[in-house]
């Protein structure tokens, strides 16, 4: 026998009873607003919303990827800036025929990566309709001294670097993104950053976002430094695409790219459980245009482009 459709009051009964505490939200799921305690940091505020066939193909995935997916992009976010996260506020539009394995499926996934970091779900809203999967997370968090790290803080010699390997996600990992608050935390606490991106569009993309953003600086990229992932190559050997160009341009890595010193990275000594060293991938430089260091020393204007989530949509269809 079929059971009852869940009502609204249930769900967030359900999703009440099984949320994880901030001690930064004073009232959470269940009055007409959450209230967040005062903090002597300032807020960070960051949303995202993801579409069924843009973002993710719920058929395909299934509704726990996209509650991990929708979660972990906004933490993203928070880690690009060396914050901490705090409360995460949900609002989906659920497909009608199948909104409370779907609505359960999600929780599951927002639940399971919103522990991890320590997230309080504090709010949202649910609707059902006849169209697509839409979800929306707006998460909330807060700096810690000594303050956020923006994208607008490169300077000419700053070694440019990332916290990990990229490109090929669109085979899988863009649904699990591995959100690197730990690192950036790390980052923060002992050293000199100048600026910071995650990698949501690709390497040539953001990296131009922190160009742009500290006064229409240049860049250089060493070819032969890029971290190439295992994906990439998978994907190269599919499409003709180079891994390298997999790894500038996919998007979905959720590694971060920050900018410092060099000489902050030689005195880094990161705790002993940490699995990870930043890599680096090229140089800050004072000439507008980015530009990359071929393997045989040769250097070229950088013409690849990212991800861009408003031209490029037959790409992800391309991919899969
Ligand atoms: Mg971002």
């Amino acid at each position: 026998m079929a059971s009852a459709p869940l009502s609204e009051f249930e769900l967030i009964e359900r999703i009440r009873s099984q949320v994880t505490h901030n001690p930064g939200i004073v009232l959470g799921i269940g009055d007409d607003c959450a209230i967040l305690s005062p903090t002597p940091q300032c807020s960070l505020v960051t949303t995202d919303m993801l579409l069924d066939g843009r973002h993710f193909i719920l058929a395909e995935c299934g509704p726990e990827a996209v509650g991990e997916k929708a979660m972990g992009v906004n933490l993203s976010d928070i880690a690009a800036m060396a914050g901490k996260p705090i409360a995460a506020f949900v609002s989906i539009g659920l497909p009608r025929q199948s909104a409370d394995t779907t609505a359960l499926g999600i929780l599951k996934g927002l639940r399971k990566v919103a522990e991890r970091f320590n997230v309080e779900l504090a709010g949202g809203d649910t609707n059902v309709w006849d169209g697509p999967l839409a979800i929306n997370v707006t998460l909330i968090g807060e700096t810690v001294p000594p303050g956020p790290v923006h994208r607008s803080g490169a300077q000419a010699g700053d070694g440019i670097f990332v916290t990990g390997p990229l490109g090929g996600s669109i085979l899988g990992r863009h649904l699990h993104p591995k959100p690197r608050i730990a690192e950036s935390l790390q980052l923060r606490a002992c050293m000199n950053l100048h600026s910071m991106i995650d990698l949501s569009d690709g390497l040539a993309s953001d990296l131009r976002h922190i160009l742009a953003a500290s006064g229409n600086l240049g860049a250089i990229l060493f070819d032969d430094a890029i971290p190439i992932h295992d994906d990439a190559w998978i994907l190269a050997s599919r499409d003709g695409r180079s891994a390298l160009e997999h790894a500038l341009c996919d998007g979905e890595d959720f590694e971060l790219c920050f900018t410092a010193p060099r000489k902050e990275i030689e005195n880094l000594v990161l705790p002993d459980s940490s699995n990870w060293h930043p890599v680096l991938v090229g140089e800050i430089q004072a000439e507008p245009g980015l530009r990359s260091k071929q393997a045989n020393g040769q250097i070229e204007p950088l013409t690849l482009q990212g991800f861009d989530h408003m031209i490029a949509s037959k790409q992800f269809d391309d991919a899969l």
